[in-house]
C-alpha cells in the first residue's frame, strides 16, 4: 500500500503508530481472533495489551490517561488490528464514541470517572441508539427519560447494541419527555450495566466475533442526576460529535477486513498452481485483485480525510467525509473479500484461512451505523442539493 507509506501523507510518528500495532496484532493473528469468536468469549488479552500499549486510548485527552492525539490515531490503530486479524468492533464504540463524547461534553466528574478506564481498556462502555420501531429513522426514538425530583427515569427498548456483557456500562440515547415529537432533541446518559431494570439479551447473530449483539428493555431504570453527560437541550450537535468518530472509525474497521482478505489473497494466488503457472498470473483474478487494491487505497485516503477534519474541528465537512469514507471503505471491504473467497477456491470457506467468516463482518461496513442507502441519500440531499424522499 503505497500513497499513505509516504511521509507527505502521513507523520512519522503516525506510519510508526501503523508499525507497532501492526506488529502486536500480528502476534495474536487471525486465528486468535477467530478461536476467541467461536468460543464466545471476549479477547481480553489483545485488548489488555492494546490498553497497557496505550493504543486504546490514542485519541484521549492526556490528563486523563490518554495518548493526546485523534480519531485520526485511533482509526490507524483499528485498521492495523483488522489488518492483522484481530478486527476489535468495541474500538468503535467504547474509546471513539463513548471516549468522544464524555471528553467532549461530560463534566471533570465524568471525565475522571470514565476517561482513565477506558483509555487503559481496564474498563468498557457500550453505545445504544438503534431501536427496533426507528431503525435508520433515529428521529423516531421513543426512548424517554422523565424527571422525578433530582433522579432521571429511563425506560424505553434498544436493538443491535455491541458487546454489552464486556462492557462496565452502556451510553445510551434518549430523548426528554417534552421532546417525545418532532426533531430528535437526544440526551445521552451512562447506564452502569448492573442497573436495576437495565435487562439484555444475547441477539442470535450469524456474524464470527467476540462481540455479541443485544436487545434491551429499559423499564424506569432510575438514574442519579450525573448519569446525564452533557445539556439535554444541546441539540444534535453532541450526539455527532460521538457519529462522526463512529463512522471514521467504521471505515477504519472495513479497511482493516478488506486488507487481510487482499493479503491473504494475493499470498495465496502467487503459490497456487494447478496449471503451468501460479493463479495471480491470470489476469481473471491479477486485475479484480489489482482493483480492489486500487480501491483499498482510495478509501484509506477517505478515511484519513474525515479523520483529520474531525480532528482539526471542523465537524460539518468531517461529517460529509466521514460518510463519504465508511461508503467507500464498506464498499471495498465487501468487493475485496468477495474476491479473495474466489481467489481461494474452496480454500475460501475453509476455518483454516478464516476468510468464510469475513463475509458476513464485510456486511457490517455496509449497514452499521448508517447503511449505505442512508450515506447515499445524505450526499444526494447535503452534497448535491437534490430533494429528499422520504
Ligand atoms: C453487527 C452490528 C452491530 C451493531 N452495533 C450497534 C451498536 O453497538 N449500537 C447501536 O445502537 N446500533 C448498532 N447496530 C445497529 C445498526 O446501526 C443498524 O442496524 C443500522 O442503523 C440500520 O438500522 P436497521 O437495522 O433498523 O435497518 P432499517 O432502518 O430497517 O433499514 C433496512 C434497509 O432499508 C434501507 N432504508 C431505510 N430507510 C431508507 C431510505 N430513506 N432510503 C433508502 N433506503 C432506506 C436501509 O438502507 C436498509 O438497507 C449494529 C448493527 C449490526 C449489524
Amino acid at each position: 500500500m503505497s500513497t499513505i507509506g509516504s511521509q507527505l501523507i502521513e507523520t512519522p510518528e503516525r506510519r510508526a503508530l501503523r508499525q507497532a500495532v501492526g506488529d502486536l496484532g500480528r502476534r495474536y493473528g487471525s486465528a486468535y481472533y477467530l478461536a476467541k469468536a467461536r468460543a464466545g468469549e471476549p479477547a481480553d488479552e489483545l485488548w489488555a495489551d492494546a490498553g497497557k500499549a496505550g493504543y486504546l486510548g490514542v485519541n484521549l485527552p492526556a490528563e486523563y490517561g490518554g495518548g493526546g492525539g485523534g480519531i485520526t490515531d485511533l482509526a490507524i490503530v483499528l485498521e492495523e488490528l483488522g489488518t492483522a486479524g484481530c478486527p476489535l468492533l468495541l474500538l468503535i464504540v467504547s474509546p471513539a464514541i463513548c471516549g468522544t463524547v464524555i471528553a467532549r461534553y461530560g463534566t471533570e466528574e465524568q471525565k475522571r470517572r470514565w476517561l482513565p478506564g477506558l483509555a487503559d481498556g481496564s474498563r468498557k462502555m457500550a453505545f445504544g441508539i438503534t431501536e427496533p420501531d426507528a431503525g435508520s429513522n433515529t428521529h423516531r426514538i421513543s426512548t424517554v427519560a422523565r424527571r422525578d425530583g433530582e433522579d432521571w427515569l429511563l425506560t424505553g427498548r434498544k436493538v443491535f447494541v455491541s458487546g454489552i456483557d464486556h462492557s462496565d456500562a452502556v451510553l445510551f440515547v434518549a430523548r426528554t419527555e417534552d421532546a417525545r415529537t418532532g426533531r430528535l432533541k437526544p440526551c445521552l446518559f451512562v447506564v452502569p450495566r448492573d442497573t436495576p431494570g437495565f435487562e439484555y439479551r444475547a441477539i442470535p447473530m450469524e456474524l464470527v466475533a467476540p462481540e455479541k449483539q443485544f436487545q434491551v428493555f429499559l423499564d424506569d431504570v432510575r438514574l442519579p442526576a450525573e448519569a446525564l453527560v452533557g445539556d439535554e437541550n444541546a441539540g444534535l450537535l453532541q450526539l455527532f460529535a460521538g457519529l462522526n468518530p463512529e463512522r471514521v472509525l467504521t471505515a477504519a474497521f472495513s479497511l482493516g477486513l478488506a486488507r487481510q482478505a487482499l493479503g491473504k489473497a494475493v499470498e495465496y494466488a502467487k503459490t497456487r498452481t494447478v496449471w503451468s503457472t501460479p493463479i495471480g498470473a491470470h489476469q481473471g483474478l491479477a486485475h479484480p485483485l489489482a482493483q480492489c487494491a486500487v480501491e483499498i487505497e482510495l478509501a484509506r485516503l477517505m478515511t484519513q480525510k474525515a479523520g483529520l477534519l474531525y480532528d482539526a474541528g471542523e465537524d460539518v465537512a468531517a461529517g460529509e467525509a466521514a460518510n463519504m469514507a465508511k461508503y467507500a471503505a464498506g464498499e471495498a471491504a465487501a468487493r475485496t473479500v468477495d474476491q479473495a473467497v474466489q481467489t481461494l477456491g474452496g480454500n475460501g470457506l475453509t476455518q483454516e484461512y478464516g476468510l468464510g467468516a469475513l463475509l458476513a463482518a464485510t456486511r457490517v461496513g455496509r449497514v452499521a451505523p448508517v447503511s449505505r442507502e442512508m450515506v447515499l441519500n445524505y450526499v444526494a440531499q447535503h452534497t448535491l442539493g437534490l430533494p429528499k424522499s422520504y
